[in-house]
């Protein structure tokens, strides 16, 4: 008798003859063929991602090193547009700046005009002008500060008009610092496993820019990343300054399906780098745990972050690294990050350690599950479907399957994919973990190598 029962991530069972099968042995606790997803890859207790923005040449040289040799993936949110050979410069896309220049003579900056002004600032023609612009949409993202943000623009404008800037274009502090960087480096790096990102074009400021000015940061950054790496590194992205703006979120996730500043699903709690929260109970299934440490954190400090991802299982702990080496943000000395990263590398029997796009992977892909188990000659068969799209959403789940006691190893074949695990006990009885790729193959489980 074959019987086949729909289940969900949240409970599985199996039921009639598999269930028949089980209870003549005592030690099993629960029916054979009861299947769950872990909550994450190879049945770890948390996760840990490792993250860099802004693709400082020191990061590459100093800090990529070090992970080489620990054997740590990673993700690298890079500015595009400074790599030599891009497609696509910073550039402003509006009417044309002089008319802008000339009209803000007379009119005072307010909010019809504000972001067409602010989106104009990094190109009216002039060094030094981006820092106003930073401040403005900093100013501008919290509705409290609007009118400060105005000011600043009007300061800004006025220098222009009085010609107090060199003529020439200044682009931020962190594109020079990527000096150095070629997409042949990148190219190299993805395919040794790192995850390579956008951080827009320019490391533009997003809140303080209009809607066709965002849309070209993100897009054509995408683009770039395209065509110089291929689609599979057009999935995360982090829009630079961690901003988590309503409306420049809604148009970047549009872009790319993995943001670092904010995810809308339901079942992820996020706490960001700024905020002292640490991860308390939730009825959520999962929580994404951003932290930044600075050149004044303790290593012990660091370190206890990881210790706590270890000690929960929800927590998908989210390290931002900015400068390397004197050279960035908070630059930390690649000697602190190897002590740091030896650490971390230690706990790999209870973390998993992945990139930023991997674990978004992972837990969508187990979010939008369906497991199906059935038993023929036994053999036990699984399906693991998902409603998500396949192409994008490939990483295969760990699933426990849980099988007769006299089970010592399992043959796991998927199409032509054959795993040989062997089985453990806990609880509630005999056991396998074993990778299933979500795509409707379905999933074969022998006891005997035939
Ligand atoms: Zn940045």
């Amino acid at each position: 008798m074959n019987t086949v029962i729909k289940t969900s991530v949240k409970s599985l069972f199996i039921i009639t003859g598999i269930f028949l099968f089980a209870i003549a042995s005592k030690a099993q606790q629960v029916p054979v063929g009861k299947t769950e997803i872990s909550k994450w890859q190879y049945g770890k207790n948390g996760a840990v991602s490792l993250t860099y923005d802004d693709g400082s040449i020191n990061q590459f040289k100093n800090a990529l090193p070090i992970m080489e040799r620990l054997k740590l993936p990673a993700t690298f949110f890079v500015i595009t547009g400074g790599i030599p050979g891009s497609k696509y410069h910073g550039k402003f896309i509006g009417r044309p700046v002089k008319t802008i220049i000339k009209e803000s003579a007379s009119i005072p900056t307010n909010d019809k005009n504000f972001l067409e002004r602010c989106s104009a600032g990094g190109y009216l023609g002039y060094k030094g002008t981006i820092t106003y612009v930073t401040k403005a949409a900093s100013l501008y993202d919290n509705a409290k500060t609007k009118e400060q943000a105005f000011k600043v623009m009007d300061e800004l404008y006025e220098k222009v008009r009085k010609g107090e800037f060199q003529p020439g274009y200044q682009p931020c502090d962190e594109v020079l610092q990527e000096e150095g960087l070629t997409w042949d480096d990148l190219r190299n790096y993805g395919s040794r496993g790192y995850e390579i990102s956008s951080h827009s074009i320019t490391h533009a400021s997003m809140p303080g820019l209009d809607s066709v000015n965002i849309q070209y940061e993100l897009e054509k950054s995408k683009e770039d990343i395209r065509d110089k790496m291929g689609a599979k590194y057009t999935f995360s992205s982090e829009v630079p300054y961690g901003y988590e703006n309503e409306r420049v979120m809604k148009i970047a996730y549009k872009i790319y399906p993995a943001l670092r500043n904010r995810m809308p699903e339901p079942w992820l709690k996020e706490i960001d780098r700024a905020s002292k929260q640490t991860p308390g109970t939730t009825s959520k299934d999962y929580i994404q745990w951003q932290r930044g440490a600075t050149t004044k954190t303790p290593l012990s400090l660091m370190q206890s972050w990881v210790d706590t991802a270890v000690s929960k299982n929800n927590t998908w702990l989210v390290l931002v690294f900015h400068g390397v080496d004197n050279l960035g943000y908070e630059a930390l000395p690649h000697t602190l990050l190897d002590e740091y990263f030896q650490y971390i590398k230690n706990q790999r029997e209870n973390l998993w350690i992945a990139t930023f796009g991997d674990v978004t992977k992972y837990m969508r892909e187990r979010e939008h599950a369906e497991v199906k188990s059935d038993e023929k000659n036994s053999k036990l068969v699984i399906t693991l479907s998902t409603s998500l799209d396949k192409t994008m959403y490939d990483l295969p789940l760990t699933l426990k399957t849980y099988v007769s006691p006299g089970w010592k190893k399992a043959w796991v074949w998927q199409g032509k994919r054959m795993q040989r695990v062997d089985a453990a006990t806990d609880k509630k009885g005999t056991y396998v973990l074993y990778q299933a790729y979500p795509n409707g193959i379905p999933l074969l489980l022998s006891g005997k190598e035939n």
